[in-house]
């Protein structure tokens, strides 16, 4: 019932977040392209420190690619020329890697990130917004920047000339694409881990892929603009998305091991190591001094295709045989792997530049993987329910079974033993009556001498039916051996006992059970004393009434003696049938 509700669930929600979430992106497109309007374009230059120093000329470079320094320089110089005309409250928007840098108009220096020097764990990713005076206009604007790493220096991604207004107003545009998608994708996760807690779960995969989506979580936070609102931390910040960087694609093949055939788990465990490798040698190196997070990136970046290509073939290779998991797995690792080397290329090779990460956006492509195990899990929750409903059937039917007879179709010793002890334990607080009646077929001997023993079981079984008919379903009727039959009645006190037990023994009696052989039976009748009363003593007591009955001439019904009764007075019985 559970899984089929949650199944309806995701069936519902599902949909209903992804078209949100595409009409949210749709929505948002126009206020995203207005950004593009006031990039400061137009022509750059760059020189490094030296030629600064010796006078040297100025070379042209196509920003926002980064000026092709050597890789022994670490401080630049890049200049441009403002336009002739600012903006209302004119400022820039700068977004620093692991740099510091100076922003000089003319010769007065306008901001300062940082020194400009080796600093420990480099200078973080922040973005920066800088005044620019009303005078401005048509001066030259210089930028003295410094990095430890020559593919991060003098490289700023996009440098924004706007009103300070505007500029705050892209900076929230700008989140917009992991605004949208971080929900979702904790929504993904809240989801995978309540199901994770099922026992049909498969443990290995729910706990990796809750570990790559808790990091692909926080890789998404740490792209944002906003989180400098939250915590203005740029090294840690920095620190936090390369550390997520490393571990994203090694959690994804540790998502990938658990899922491939047997056959491919060795590449996969091979592609996992190497990124275990070389996430260890980059901290080391960073703790070293070296940058290593960021140096040992570019490494990162030019073997992630050939890594990616070898999960792609032994996932591919696992969905052709079959495995479902494989395929499922496809759909968001293409994407995954596809945007992973866009903003790769885009932001470490620099060979074209993109506005912001394209990552954020295969969170879609995830929804197809968390959508299929959920769903193989449900069917298999629903499974095993089913099978456990059915093992459930099957002991209760043993357990009835055991407890029946098979000739007579009543219960059985075992049945009255434990009715009956539960009976004494529920009446000893309660002072309720209930009463016994013991049956035993009067001369039955000579039934099975005279019409032989089959005769005889369809005698007693008939016997059975007369007195079932006879009584209520909630009777506990009970074969106690042979011909002798107890029956439980629940709430009722000696004196109305006795008046049921005279209507059996009539009715059987008046009954033609076989055609031509009337039986007559015998009845005693004893009740609960309450107290200290027991089972056996009841037993005993109708017993005893039983004999009674069989001594003093059959085909009657006797009550346990007088002398017996003085526990329920109100329960006296004037006349008693002895
Ligand atoms: P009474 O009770 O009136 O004193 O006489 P009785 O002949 O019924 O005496 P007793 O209780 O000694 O005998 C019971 C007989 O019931 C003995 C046995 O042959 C017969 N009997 C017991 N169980 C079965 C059974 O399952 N099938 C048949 N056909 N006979 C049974
Ligand atoms: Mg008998
Ligand atoms: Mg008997």
């Amino acid at each position: 019932m559970q899984a089929r509700s949650a199944k309806g669930w995701m069936a519902i929600v599902l949909p209903l977040m992804t078209s949100l979430f595409l009409l949210l992106g749709i929505m948002a497109l126009p206020f995203v392209r207005t950004g593009w309007a006031a990039e400061l374009a137009g022509h750059w230059y760059w020189q490094t420190e030296t030629e600064a120093e010796a006078g040297a000329d100025w070379h042209v470079f196509d920003f926002p690619h980064t000026p092709p320094v050597d890789s022994a320089d670490d401080k630049v110089w890049l200049k441009t020329v403002l336009p002739d005309e600012l903006p209302h409250d004119a400022s820039l928007l700068i977004q620093g890697r692991d740099q510091s840098f100076e922003i000089w108009l003319d010769d007065e220096c306008l901001y300062r990130y940082g020194e400009l020097e080796p600093a420990f764990m480099s200078y973080g990713q922040r973005w920066h917004i800088v005044n620019i005076p009303a005078t401005a206009g048509g001066k030259e604007l210089r930028i003295h920047a410094y990095s430890a790493t020559a593919h991060s220096l003098g490289y700023f991604g996009k440098i924004w000339l706007d009103s300070d207004v505007d500029q705050v107003l892209r900076i929230f545009r700008q989140d917009v694409p992991y605004l949208m998608n971080i929900p979702l994708a904790g929504f993904m996760l809240v989801m995978i881990l309540i199901y994770s807690t099922s026992p049909a779960a498969p443990k290995r995969l729910y706990k990796s892929f809750i570990a790559f989506m808790t990091v692909f979580l926080v890789w998404m936070i740490c792209a944002t603009n906003s989180k400098q609102y939250m915590l203005d931390a740029p090294v840690f910040w920095r620190f936090l998305m390369q550390m997520a960087e490393y571990l994203l694609p090694l959690l994804a093949n540790l998502v990938i091991f658990q899922v491939v055939d047997r056959s491919y788990k060795r590449i996969v465990r091979g592609t996992v190591m190497i990124y275990v490798l070389l996430l260890l040698g980059a901290v080391l190196a960073e703790l070293a001094g070296f940058n290593g997070m960021s140096r040992g990136q570019a490494v990162f970046y030019a073997i992630l295709p050939l890594l990616e290509g070898l999960a792609l073939y032994a996932i591919w290779s696992s969905a052709h045989q079959g495995n479902l998991y494989a395929r499922a797995v496809s759909v968001p690792l293409v994407f995954m792997a596809g945007a992973g080397t866009i903003d790769g290329l885009s932001l470490y090779g620099h060979w074209f530049v993109t506005e912001g990460y394209v990552l954020p956006y295969t969170t879609l492509s995830l929804c197809v993987f968390v959508v299929f195990i959920v769903r193989n899990q449900i069917m298999r929750e629903r499974n095993l329910m089913s099978r456990n409903t059915g093992l459930q059937q099957e002991v209760s039917q043993a357990i009835e079974k055991a407890n029946m007879d098979n000739l007579t179709k009543c219960y059985n010793r075992n049945k009255l033993e434990t009715v009956l002890t539960e009976e004494i334990f529920r009446h000893q607080k309660e002072e309720e009556p209930f009463s016994l009646i013991m049956l035993d077929i009067d001369y039955f001997k000579k039934v099975n001498d005279t019409y032989g023993h089959e005769v005889g079981d369809e005698i007693l079984s008939g016997f059975a039916q007369v007195i079932r008919n006879n009584i209520k379903k909630k009777d506990l009727f009970v074969r106690w051996g042979g011909e002798e039959f107890l029956i439980l009645f629940q709430h009722c006190t000696g004196e109305e006992t006795m008046h049921i037990a005279e209507r059996l023994r009539n009715k059987v009696e008046t009954t033609q059970i076989l055609d031509k052989i009337a039986i007559t039976c015998s009845i005693g009748v004893a009740s609960w004393h309450g107290g200290d009363d027991s089972a056996t003593q009841l037993l005993k007591r109708v017993d005893d009434a039983l004999y009674m009955a069989k001594r003093t001439g059959r085909n009657r019904v006797c009550r346990e003696p007088r002398s017996n009764m003085h526990w329920f007075k109100n329960l006296y019985g004037d006349e008693e049938t002895e």
